[in-house]
């Protein structure tokens, strides 16, 4: 919660009011219109929906992992957070995206892939910190050398509160829409995970799948299934934001 000076005004305004009409029931009606005004007087905290920030992992020259049929995961995490994004809007939603076309965000003039690299991940991170009140989801798919490794798992960090319960509101949504069998715990991590370590904001990373596994890649490069997994972030977003209300 953020006490602005905005949320302060509204909380004095509706002190305001729950005394003036105390006061008018007193003058007007009698013990049982108190009764209902104060019944009616608890002032409900103001909630200010958060910008939400979506990343999709990679893009351009850096194409994430590759499914075991030579797909990058760079389109299908795009292809995600395109559905997603509709969702969020639908929903009234600030959105705000890393990219929304296959390219890398790095500062122009940057010379050399690895320097290009760091430039787009400051960028990304860049975005996630723009906002004093944001919660940023960065989508990736995994990739394991077993084939046999499957499902949704969240990452977070530690280093801003909330994170955690984000992590596992959406964890719980993979198993409640897509995947019942899902055992995995959300993982913490460290600055190896760049964004989620630095950002400033509840921030998770949705890896949705392991494009590895040849049933779950199959899957993962549908349409069909990236509108379902879009939909069961917004759905696990959703049952953490009716928390903070
Ligand atoms: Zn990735």
């Amino acid at each position: 919660m953020h006490y602005t000076w905005k949320t302060v005004g509204k909380r004095l305004l509706g002190l305001a009011l729950v005394i003036s009409v105390s006061i008018a029931a007193v003058y007007f009606g009698g013990t049982k219109a108190i009764e209902n005004v104060l019944q009616a007087s608890v002032i409900k905290q103001p909630y200010e929906a958060p910008v939400i920030v979506l990343d999709a992992g990679h893009g351009g020259l850096d194409g994430g992992c590759s499914s075991v049929n030579g797909v990058p995961e760079k389109g299908i995490n795009l292809n995600i957070l395109l559905h997603l994004r509709a969702l969020l809007r639908m929903y009234g939603y600030n959105v705000e995206v890393t990219r929304d076309t296959d390219c890398s965000i790095h500062d122009e003039g940057i010379e050399g892939i690895a320097n290009q690299k760091s430039s787009d991940m400051d960028n990304r991170l860049a975005l996630f910190n723009e906002y004093d009140h944001a919660i940023c989801l960065s989508v990736h798919q995994n990739q394991f050398t077993d084939p046999a490794y499957s499902g949704a798992q969240m990452f977070y960090s530690n280093q801003v509160k909330g994170s955690s319960a984000l992590a596992q509101s959406i964890q719980d949504a993979f198993v409640t829409h897509l995947q019942p069998e899902n055992n995995r715990e959300i993982k913490l991590c460290g600055k190896e995970l760049f964004l989620c370590y630095f950002s400033e904001n509840p921030t998770v990373m949705v890896e949705c799948g392991f494009l590895s596994n040849p049933e779950e890649a199959a899957l993962l490069e549908t349409e069909e299934y990236q509108q379902k997994v879009a939909f069961t972030i917004f759905s696990g977003l959703q049952q953490y934001l009716a928390t903070l209300i």
